[in-house]
């Protein structure tokens, strides 16, 4: 039997398989996840991969709902979502994992009670925060990659100093309307954050969102988390995908390592901090 409980911190949990053998994949499972299991390139290796791991979601807007989402069905161990905001109706254009019923109640329960109904298998800690500069690292925990799903610069620098400090790979996702973009920042081998906009504020403004394009960028950060998890190397690495809704064009723009960068360039010269 699985069980819920609020914890401190408003931090919900609920797991079925908790107690489950971690490298065993229940005769259930084979069935949830039979139309992935016969990729070759995924098997069961990879659903056992997946069932290891272990993903910070940091937001539970247009984005962080379609990844929280994807990742809970393909059977990701464990999510750990936070978000500091309640349902508005003004998100419900693009929010997916909310309904008119759930205006006013804050995201993570609205998110935790979908996700726990999508997926009872995946262990879904839900925790209502703000992300900041003292916080960042003590909420990421041991999770092992992070998924920006935020809208501020100020976050995701906080997340992306976790992300250089700890060496785990950080999936940036930005929208604009009909545009999004989308890179995965892997400490080591690409720039960081940090290296491309070293700005130390930014004025956050809110910006307008079609839909479908959070649901695009959305999914192709799950696909990242995925494929980190399974180990493919071939990831979103020292380029930005942007995607033009309003005329389809696809663009990559490479990205660059600022030697100077006082992150990840330090961190070069004296190792893990
Ligand atoms: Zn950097």
């Amino acid at each position: 039997m699985g069980e819920s409980r609020q914890t401190r911190s408003n931090t919900i949990v609920f797991c079925e398989s908790h107690f489950m053998e971690i490298d065993q994949l229940s005769s259930q499972e084979v069935i949830r996840y039979k139309r992935q299991i016969v990729i070759p390139a995924f098997g069961e290796k990879g659903q056992k991969q997946l069932k290891r791991a272990n993903v910070f979601i940091a937001g539970l807007g247009g984005l962080g709902a379609v990844s929280a989402y994807y990742l809970a069905a393909a059977g990701v161990g464990r999510l750990k979502i936070v978000d500091k905001d309640h349902v508005e109706l003004e998100n419900l254009n693009r929010q997916i994992l909310y309904s008119t019923r759930d205006v006013g109640r804050p995201k993570t329960e609205s998110a935790f009670e979908k996700l726990h109904a999508l997926n009872p298998l995946c262990r879904i800690d839900a925790q209502k925060a703000e992300i900041r500069k003292d916080n960042a690292l003590e909420l990421i925990g041991d999770c092992h990659i992070i998924v920006d799903a935020t809208d501020n610069l100020e976050t995701r620098k906080c997340l992306n100093s976790v992300s250089v400090a700890r060496q785990i790979p950080f999936i940036y996702g930005g929208i604009d309307g009909f545009t999004g973009m989308v890179t995965t920042f892997v400490p080591g081998d690409t720039p960081c954050l940090e290296c491309l906009f070293p700005e130390t504020s930014a004025a956050t403004k809110k910006v307008g969102a079609m839909g479908p394009v959070p649901g695009m960028i959305g999914a192709i950060q799950s696909l990242e988390a995925i494929k980190i998890c399974l180990g493919m190397k071939d990831l979103l690495k020292n380029t930005l995908l942007c995607i033009n809704g309003m005329d389809m064009g696809v663009k990559k723009l490479n990205l660059r390592k600022d030697p100077e960068c006082h992150l990840c360039g330090i961190q070069d010269q004296c190792g893990k901090y």
